[in-house]
């Protein structure tokens, strides 16, 4: 059955560009304050940009200089911090697995 899809908000991946419906995205994003984070429940405010659950969008993304871009960042994300979110969204996926 074909739902409406007004209500239904959706987002396309960063990397694949396929889109889906936004809770079924991780976004990341940059907040006023210019803090990095994943934003599990999708209402922080700020720049920010979405990972489909793929394992290989994820690699793709953490490369090279694509997220500071894609925030629009001035500067390289140290690498604790690529860290720090390839594990806040790995929390964020294996919760959203469980839930369905
Ligand atoms: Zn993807």
């Amino acid at each position: 059955m074909a739902r409406p899809a007004k209500s239904r908000p959706e987002r396309s991946c960063i990397v694949c560009r396929r889109v889906f419906p936004k809770r079924d995205l991780v976004r990341i994003v940059r907040t006023p304050a210019g803090e990095i984070t994943v934003d599990s429940k999708g209402k922080i405010s700020g720049r920010g940009l979405y990972f489909c659950g793929d394992a290989a969008c994820w690699k793709a993304g953490f490369q090279g200089d694509r997220l500071e871009r894609a925030l629009r960042l001035t500067s390289h994300l140290p690498p604790e911090t690529r860290e720090r979110l390839h594990q806040q969204a790995e929390e964020v996926l294996k919760l959203a697995r469980r839930e369905t």
